[in-house]
């Protein structure tokens, strides 16, 4: 089972899928919990390229392939061997982060985007999404917040570059995706912690029983 969580900045996603993590390991299930950029070599080396504020003038065509390579090493080292042996494997962002952010944020063309997430992907999709959606202001202040106590460093200043119209692109650019395809639950996250945590479980629950 191949489960991404999306969102738009201060969702709440590392807290949440924490959670899952914990959640669906005591369940009894191997999870494998995983991030996008990153998690593997190749791919660490091109998140420090990706987070480094010094080269914040990227241009966005590299950030968009830059991505997609990061992305065909980690499904081709974590992704797939995870889900070959029968794994739950829990991703932090996924190809669906790149149509919102390169193509409703950057304003890439979204089909040349699908042709080169089809390219890195090699077809593998999610077999389920959540979007944790929440309001751009609130969600910008709320990750500027967490900045202050520690988030990691690099996206506080990447924030600070994209301005709240940028934001609002990619949060309509996922609930558009959302209605899109059946794997996509979109949950309000303009909630506390635990809030968004019980809802999450609960529609998770609804899906592994179908
Ligand atoms: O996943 P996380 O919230 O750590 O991502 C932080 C930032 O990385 C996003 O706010 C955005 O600036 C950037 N990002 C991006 N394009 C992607 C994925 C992430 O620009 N495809």
């Amino acid at each position: 089972l191949f489960i991404t969580l999306e969102g738009p900045e201060g969702a709440g996603k590392s807290t949440q899928i924490e959670l899952l993590n914990s959640y669906l390991t005591k369940k009894g299930y191997q999870v494998v919990q995983t991030r996008e950029p990153g998690g593997t070599t190749v791919g660490d080396r091109i998140r420090e390229i990706l987070l480094d504020n010094n080269l914040n003038n990227l241009e966005p065509k590299t950030e968009l392939l830059l991505y997609c390579a990061s992305r065909a090493q980690h499904i081709l080292e974590v992704i797939k061997p995870a889900l070959l042996e029968g794994k739950i494997v829990l991703c932090d962002r996924f190809s669906d982060a790149t149509l919102a952010y390169q193509g409703y944020g950057r304003k890439i063309d979204i089909e040349l985007i699908q042709q080169i997430n089809r390219l890195s992907t090699a077809g593998l999709k999610p077999d389920l999404t959540f979007i944790l959606d929440i309001d751009s202001e609130e969600g910008l202040h709320r990750a500027k917040g967490l900045d202050k106590d520690g988030f990691e460093l690099g996206i506080g200043d990447r924030i600070e570059n994209e301005k709240l119209e940028f934001h609002k692109r990619v949060r309509s650019g996922y609930l558009d995706l959302a209605k899109m395809e059946d794997r996509f639950e979109v949950i309000d996250a303009n909630h506390s912690v635990d809030d968004i945590f019980k809802v999450l479980v609960q529609k998770l629950e609804e899906r592994l029983v179908e």
